[in-house]
């Protein structure tokens, strides 16, 4: 396993909604190298559920209930972030992220509204609040979670693709914003994962 990739000794990471799907195994291959890992998600049982699992095996995960979709949330997550880890972050993988599927005709101000603050706004502003954090590092590393449907049509997805190619556009600035203060800005787009996002997509 060490041979594929290595961490900093001591390594902080922000990993937003970890407790399902490629979230939960960002926080977990984090974890299996050894960086400590805060991670949120909205549901407090499942949440405590997951960090009691990763407590048996030993790895560095707490976390707290954060909707990122509330503005005040986020401060409040990074305050704990900040306060757990020093005031320092090495990585931040904003992974949240979801959508509603429809035809674009049928979309309502509260389906554009959910998306791009899920997706779009959230991704901006825990970057904003992360961005001090990760400056102290000297060497921070954002990751952004999109996805190749930036890419192509999928049906009754303009709106989540929409919101994800801002996030590509929004990734390439700050990549070249932040390069001053050692920060690197990546996005990573999945293709389809099995995870429960998708199998409540088809089911
Ligand atoms: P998922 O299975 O639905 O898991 C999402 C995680 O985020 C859960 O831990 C969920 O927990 C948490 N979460 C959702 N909304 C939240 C909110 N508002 N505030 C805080 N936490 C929240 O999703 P996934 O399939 O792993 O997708 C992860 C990312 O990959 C997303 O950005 C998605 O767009 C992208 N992606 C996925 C695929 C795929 O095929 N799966 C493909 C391309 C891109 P709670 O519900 O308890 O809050």
């Amino acid at each position: 396993m060490d041979e594929r990739w290595t961490l900093k000794k001591g390594a902080t990471a922000l990993v937003t909604g970890g407790t399902k799907g490629i979230g939960r195994a960002i926080v977990e291959e984090l974890a299996k190298f050894g960086a400590y890992v805060y991670t949120c998600s909205r549901n407090q049982a499942e949440l405590a559920e997951c960090l009691k699992q990763w407590e048996g095996k030993n790895f560095k995960v707490t976390g707290s209930v954060c909707d990122v979709c509330s503005r005040t949330e986020r401060e409040k997550l990074m305050e704990n972030v900040s306060a757990v880890f020093e005031g320092k972050l090495d990585i931040f993988i904003n992974n949240v992220g979801g959508g509603v599927r429809k035809p674009t005709m049928e979309y309502t101000a509260e389906d554009y509204s959910l998306t791009m603050t899920t997706n779009f706004e959230s991704a901006l502003h825990l970057s904003q609040l992360a961005h001090p954090l990760l400056k102290a590092s000297k060497s921070g590393s954002v990751v952004f979670i999109s996805s190749t449907s930036t890419l192509h049509v999928y049906v009754k997805s303009a709106l989540y693709t929409a919101s994800k190619g801002a996030l590509n556009q929004l990734a390439k600035h700050l990549a070249c914003e932040w390069s001053k203060d050692n920060i690197r800005v990546n996005v990573v787009g999945p293709s389809v994962v099995k995870t429960p996002l998708i199998e409540s997509l088809v089911s």
